[in-house]
């Protein structure tokens, strides 16, 4: 009797202050625990999840980046200690700000789930010491229409685990993932404005569901993939904090995570490639290399059970918040030097080096071993021909050739500057509101540097995302130019140089001309029959002639 009343003093007390891991009031339990792992929970659970949460922690600040097409608000939660509540604040902390964001696609839902358990465990729990060195945002549910349009069979590769789910695309059919340089959805914008720009996460994470490789990993990562950006940020994710993160999960919690990828059991079995995906900054972990700071892309492994998936995403998350936490200062200083030498490029080489503005995807150097995955046994049918079926057991293979490098294959001179005539007053808006920093020119002058001459001018037949994507052949000439007043000037030694050039380059194979914001004017001077200069001028010397034209 007395120990029973111990007992229920000691659950009294852990009630009282909900200072224990796996001790929460009701209100604070998930959808997914709640119903056995068969729900998911909707923009209504979470919201009555982070209200709750809210009342019981003074260490998070909720707001909102802003609004989805379907007018929901899109709530970010931001934890530390002590609390802030602005970017101002935050930067004053002189922590590192790690952004995690869920449900990017409305079907991959462990993300959002995951992102509410961590919120109970650093607030309430056990695990406060991740505030200890960084601010951690939270967005649980970023695609918020695609999330609650929930019907059965929307994820086919999911195992029907959740029983139902929301959509890839969010409110107006367009996949988030896709959108990094156009902006078209209203929840880029405001991710881009809210959390990009204005919290500067030094980490970016984005939680995602693979498609359905059977590769045996229960969860697959990639670092923003370096091609046009700065080498620091990649080579410290890659090479030194994934690796660790693996072997931490491995050792702690008996889980097998590797490298991001797909591959084609048609190319032979056992398999000899595996392939991560493209490069191009529509992506968002990509982008935020050509931004200078570090991130990662995480994918469940779309076989396993949705509970399970939970297990393996917190782990990930976790992990990668305990490493930031420890090394926060490091982070801090490789995305630094990132930054100064994207700059210093610009101001050291303008007009003398080439950068690429198409990649290809090669393998690396080494190659992979010990590669974890289902296997597969070959058959032969009726008709003679060969065919695969996988077993359901777990092999290894050795020498797997990793599609997850990129090279070059088109470039183009790294300008001082660009220069956008008055007229395209729609082109420095859409690159104002990436970040860069553009001003008006209040006088004539004249810079002198190159004008690209388109002679071919490309449009896929098929639509991706709504578009028929661009592309532009040609050559660069030397020109004059004569700037006027009004036109927008971009000096490119800004921190976002690598993106800027990515974006405004008419050859880049993810710029602005691929995504049509050219097409009009373009065609309106005759692309299709003649040659036409591209509008877009650079220069290479911040030194103007003075000459008037
Ligand atoms: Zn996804």
């Amino acid at each position: 009797m007395k120990k029973l009343f111990s007992l229920l003093l000691l659950a009294g007390t852990m009630n009282l202050t909900a200072q224990t891991n796996g001790s929460y009031p009701e209100s604070l339990l998930l959808v997914p625990e709640k119903s056995n792992f068969e729900k998911t929970s909707s923009y209504a659970d979470m919201m009555q999840f982070l209200n709750s949460i809210k009342t019981m922690s003074p260490n998070v600040y909720l707001g909102s980046i802003g609004t989805s097409t379907l007018g929901k608000d899109i709530p970010m939660a931001v934890l530390a200690q002590p609390a802030v509540s602005s970017p101002e604040q935050a930067k004053a902390s002189g922590k590192p700000v790690v952004y995690i964001q869920g449900n990017i696609h409305g079907g991959e839902v462990e993300g959002k789930e995951v992102c509410m358990m961590l919120m109970r465990d650093i607030l309430l729990g056990s695990k406060k010491e991740l505030l200890n060195n960084q601010i951690i945002v939270f967005v649980p549910m970023y695609n918020t229409d695609g999330n609650d349009k929930m019907a059965k069979g929307l994820r086919p590769s999911q195992e029907n685990s959740p029983l139902e789910t929301g959509t890839r695309e969010n409110g107006q059919g367009l996949d988030l993932n896709r959108d990094g340089i156009k902006m078209e959805a209203p929840e880029t914008k405001a991710m881009v404005q809210n959390i990009l720009n204005a919290w500067d996460p030094q980490m970016v994470v984005d939680l995602h569901t693979t498609n359905g490789t059977w590769h045996g990993y229960s969860l697959t990562w990639a670092p923003g993939y370096r091609y046009a950006g700065q080498a620091g940020p990649y080579e410290y994710t890659y090479n030194k904090m994934l690796p660790y993160i693996t072997q931490q999960v491995k050792e702690k919690n008996d889980l097998f995570f590797g490298p991001f990828g797909d591959f084609n059991v048609r190319e032979g079995w056992p398999l000899k490639f595996f392939y991560t995906y493209n490069h191009h900054p529509r992506y968002i972990i990509n982008q935020i290399g050509l931004r200078n700071r570090m991130s990662i892309l995480s994918e469940a492994f779309a076989h396993e059970r949705f509970y399970q998936r939970i297990n393996s995403t917190y782990h990930f998350v976790y992990e990668i918040l305990d490493y930031c936490n420890k090394n926060a200062s490091e982070i801090l200083r490789i995305n630094r030097e990132a930054e100064a030498n994207a700059i210093q490029n610009v101001l050291d080489n303008a007009g003398k080096i080439q950068k690429g503005v198409r990649y290809k995807m090669v393998p690396q150097a080494k190659p992979l071993n010990h590669f974890r995955t289902y296997d597969y046994i070959s058959y032969t049918k009726p008709d003679g021909s060969t065919t695969y079926t996988k077993t359901g057991k777990i092999v290894h293979y050795d020498n797997v050739n990793y599609y997850a490098d990129f090279k070059d294959t088109v470039q183009a001179t790294l300008p001082r500057g660009y220069i956008i005539p008055a007229a395209f007053a729609h082109i420095a808006a859409h690159l104002k509101q990436q970040g860069a920093v553009v001003v008006q020119a209040d006088k004539k002058q004249v810079y002198s540097g190159e004008v690209f001459l388109i002679e071919k001018f490309s449009k896929s037949p098929r639509k991706f995302e709504g578009h028929q994507m661009a592309s532009a052949e040609g050559r660069y000439q030397q020109k004059e130019f004569a700037v006027q007043k009004g036109d927008f000037i971009i000096d490119l030694a800004q921190p976002l140089a690598n993106l800027i050039f990515y974006t405004l380059e008419p050859q880049s194979d993810d710029g602005l001309l691929t995504w049509n914001f050219f097409d009009e004017y373009l065609e309106s001077k005759g692309v299709a029959t003649s040659p036409v200069e591209f509008p877009v001028f650079k220069y290479f010397s911040t030194k103007t002639t003075g000459k008037k034209k």
